[in-house]
């Protein structure tokens, strides 16, 4: 039997209102914050992740699908977002647009990691990026709207960190002091980070392995090291963050994975589970456009995973969403009345009534049990005598009420209006 790709799910009906329910709602909020969609294609010229994401980073490193097309050209299934929306930013010519230029995207991403709960290869992000501007009003309304997210999806129970880890005046001498520190304790420290110490130290910062964590507590804090217009930059987001009354604390360790982030980084993590279980987060890049090769241009963003999102909604015991059911289902009884159950269900969904059946291949008493179980609020009856009466009858099957014949002309404004 076939299965589907380890790490990769079959997103089945069942699933599908709390999942459609969940995109609506990001794409309100999107709206409500004036992003506009963009969507890019799920593969991209491999370069653009290596220059964007960092060659030095676990996603470029190790978790990237890529392959050569037929006529080997190197390409990624997308691992993340805003690398390929600022590539489209500079293709689209979009920094001669009102800046910043607010854009969201919600879609599959792929990266080959170990799957686990709510961790997937194959999984979906809503994405927001506001490109073009550096002012720390910016961050304040990308962690709002986050917030307004996570709230309205009903998490409650998160804590957002913030943190800054400067730029590239000042963060040459904060990650020279973190490669100090942890040179000292170079024994200690896991696999991953000794080989990782000399070329990426910010990373050990969020290592996982309880020895490397303890080490990170005591670390030199980037805070102590911003110029004076990153530190700027910081207070004036930590204003905003206060005025905005989302409640929010410093960590020190939060660095994010990907070498693009500058100044702002931003997770909202459970309450319970912390760092390993960000439901989102972001910050600012702005140097990003220029490694992809544009003039630099500040950016910052926001991503959650949507199965996470999911996930979070059904720990905390949220309520999922109804599947969608039918309004009517056609039940035909009797040969002579097939040709015209099949001309009436057609009728009833072109005026848009959700009609299920009729299920020819069945007895009347199937169809029936089949009605019940279909969730549909009316049994619309097509026996002989309707049928040469021109009517049909209807059967309530969800509340005791008497059946009602009704003329087959007026049926659909009969069903519109007991919908
Ligand atoms: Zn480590
Ligand atoms: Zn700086």
């Amino acid at each position: 039997m076939y299965r589907a790709p380890r790490g990769m799910q079959d997103i089945l009906p069942d699933d599908q209102p709390a999942w459609q329910q969940l995109i609506a709602l990001c794409e309100d909020i999107a709206k409500r914050y004036g992003y506009r969609r963009i969507d890019t294609p799920i593969v991209e010229a491999t370069e653009v992740f290596l220059h964007g994401v960092g060659e030095t980073t676990d996603v470029v490193e190790k978790e990237m699908y890529t392959f050569r097309d037929k006529g080997e050209n190197a390409l990624t299934l997308r691992p993340e977002f805003t690398a390929a929306i600022c590539r489209a930013y500079l293709e689209h010519g979009m920094a001669a647009w009102p800046q910043p230029v607010k854009l969201y995207a919600i879609g599959p991403l792929f990266r080959y990691d170990r799957p686990q709960a709510g961790r997937y290869r194959q999984f979906h992000q809503f994405n927001v990026e506001a490109i073009g501007d550096a002012d720390p009003s910016l961050d304040a309304e990308v962690i709002d709207l986050a917030g307004q997210l996570f709230q309205e999806a009903g998490l409650t129970d998160l804590d957002l960190v913030v943190n800054s880890i400067g730029d590239e005046h000042c963060r040459p001498a904060y990650v020279a002091a973190l490669r100090d520190y942890y040179r000292r304790w170079q024994d200690l420290l896991c696999a991953d980070c000794r080989a990782r110490l000399e070329r990426n130290p910010l990373r050990l910062l969020d290592c996982k392995n309880p020895t490397c964590l303890r080490l990170g507590e005591e670390a030199p804090r980037s805070l102590d090291y911003l110029c004076t217009p990153c530190a700027a930059h910081f207070q004036q987001l930590a204003a905003y963050l206060d005025r905005l009354g989302r409640r929010w604390r410093i960590d020190h360790r939060l660095v994010r994975g990907l070498d693009y982030y500058t100044r702002t980084v931003f997770e909202y993590q459970p309450t319970e589970g912390g760092a390993q279980s960000a439901v989102g987060g972001g910050g600012r890049y702005d140097g990003l456009i220029a490694r992809l090769g544009g003039k630099p241009t500040p950016g910052i963003g926001f991503a959650t995973g949507l199965e996470r999102v999911l996930l979070n909604r059904r720990k905390a015991g949220r309520e999922e969403p109804a599947p969608a059911r039918p309004l009517v289902f056609v039940v035909a009884i009797g040969e002579e009345t097939r040709v015209e159950a099949v001309a009436l269900a057609s009728r009833l969904r072109a005026r848009g009534i959700p009609t299920a059946g009729p299920l020819l291949s069945r007895s009347p008493k199937a169809q029936f049990r089949q009605a019940d179980a279909s969730g549909a609020r009316l049994a619309v009856v097509l026996g002989p005598e309707e049928l040469a009466a021109g009517e049909a009858t209807l059967q309530f099957l969800r509340e005791d009420r008497p059946p009602q014949r009704v003329p087959l002309a007026e049926l659909a404004p009969v069903l519109l209006a007991s919908a």
